[in-house]
């Protein structure tokens, strides 16, 4: 057991094995005890990471076989921030560990001989990214000993809450911007969360809930746990390392809106490196943004160091963040891994959606359009040598998002009887549509 962890936390008194020795500023590096609950710096207020002892950590993981690791978020306990086992053992025993998807058909159809999908969109409890995130702010909040937990969320993060607060019976309080997908606000109340939906965009919520948080001294998810709440993005990185057999890939892409993901795939990505389990240095990060959000990509291609703020004006509204409060950490992975960043409209992500699914047989929702949109023209543009390794990340499913997907076509309705049926099926083999105007939904 790590004796350079100063916390002894509250509960069985069970540890770990997290290797986490305190907590650092991100700009300044000043560096703080992990039992304080400050989450942005008091000196330069930018975020906090947290620092771990990598050589207790390598050691740890070389007593310990992968094979004798849970398949879940905890696999690489050591380097996540939760020190108190009950904790740990009460969240995300179903989260992470999502598959990494050979993806012939659509490789084929953008001329990649090695293309993954690693696919988010099937990430349990709640079908998104952010099981991995929230997973560590419900334990860090139980090893806190506190029983409400809020957030503010542009749709995924307010599901995952809610989920995950419900199995550790906690409370949840989850702060909705004005534009969402509806069915992701009946989710979170269908889970028992208590759901707001403010007047304003993302940033603006954001801004407020801060200050809820600092007046009510509760916390919230993705603000007063922010520093753990990043550590669980990682876990993304060492999953594509690990399922890809110890061989990092020459490229991730995934799409970006507050930046967390794809910067700290860089750290674990990182990581992974320096305990010596698999040479990364070389692998790339691409970051996707939709047109209407897209201040981080535009940076990036802009060679800026800061991002500009935007106002959001788009239909994946999971990527609607024009502050992106780590945007600047994204600019600099993307940077020094020589990745890019690129973009695609409201249309081109729709298109992106539907082509993954012929292709791969996977829904996704439109950040993940706005993914396979951008793969597409860097594929298009050369990025990638045509036997590259490119894993994509696909961050949240499509059943959530179905109401915002424009259908094809409705499907007519015919009469229960076989030559009635014979007849239809010929015409839609012979790819004809069976329109029936006078109908605008499915019957139930
Ligand atoms: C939140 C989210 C992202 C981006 O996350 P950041 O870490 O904030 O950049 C991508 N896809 C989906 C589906 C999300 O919900």
């Amino acid at each position: 057991m790590s004796t350079q962890t100063a916390q002894s936390p509250p509960g069985s008194g069970q540890r770990t094995r997290s290797c986490a020795t305190g907590l650092a500023c991100h700009r300044c590096d000043k560096h703080y005890e992990l039992a304080d609950t400050i989450f942005s710096c008091p000196d330069c207020g930018k975020g906090l990471d947290v620092i771990y002892d990598y050589e207790l950590a390598a050691r740890h993981f070389r007593d310990v076989p992968s094979a004798e690791r849970p398949l879940n978020i905890w696999h690489f306990e050591e380097l996540l921030p939760i020190l108190d086992a009950s904790a740990q053992a009460r969240v995300g025993q179903f989260s992470g560990y999502t598959p990494l998807i050979r993806a012939d058909r659509l490789g084929a159809e953008l001329g990649l001989s090695n293309l993954f999908i690693k696919d988010d969109s099937s990430n349990r409890p709640s079908l998104s990214y952010k099981d991995r995130v929230v997973s560590m702010s419900v334990a860090r909040l139980l090893e806190r000993g506190k029983s409400e937990i809020g957030c503010v969320s542009t749709g995924n993060v307010g599901t995952a809450v809610a989920s995950l607060a419900a199995k550790a019976g906690v409370d949840a309080y989850v702060f909705y911007p004005n534009r969402l997908e509806d069915m992701k606000a009946r989710a979170c109340m269908a889970l028992g969360a208590k759901v707001c939906q403010v007047e304003g965009n993302y940033d603006e919520a954001n801004r407020r809930c801060r200050e809820v948080a600092e007046r009510t001294g509760m916390d919230f998810a993705n603000i007063t746990l922010r520093p753990f709440y990043a550590e669980g993005a990682k876990t993304a990185a060492f999953e594509i390392v690990e399922q890809l057999d110890w061989q990092a890939p020459d490229h991730i892409l995934t799409a970006a809106a507050g930046g967390t993901l794809s910067s700290r795939l860089h750290k674990g990505l990182k990581e992974l490196q320096l305990l010596g389990l698999a040479e990364t240095d070389s692998t790339r990060i691409h970051i996707a943004q939709p047109s209407g959000c897209n201040p981080i990509a535009t940076a990036i291609v802009a060679e800026e160091a800061e991002v500009q703020p935007v106002t959001p004006e788009t239909a994946a509204h999971s990527l609607a963040i024009g502050a992106p409060g780590d945007g600047y950490l994204v600019i600099d992975a993307v940077r020094k891994r020589g990745g890019t960043g690129g973009f695609a409209s409201d249309p081109d992500i729709f298109a992106g959606i539907d082509l993954l699914a012929a292709t791969e047989g996977l829904l996704t929702e439109p950040a993940g359009g706005t993914t396979i949109a951008v793969l597409e023209k860097l594929a298009a543009s050369g990025r990638f040598a045509p036997d590259d390794t490119v894993v994509a990340i696909i961050t949240g499913n499509g059943l959530k998002t179905l109401d915002d997907h424009p259908p094809k076509q409705w499907p007519a309705k015919i009469e229960c009887e076989l030559d009635a049926m014979l007849s239809a099926l010929g015409e839609l083999q012979a790819g004809e549509k069976l329109m029936d105007s006078a109908r605008s939904q499915l019957d139930h």
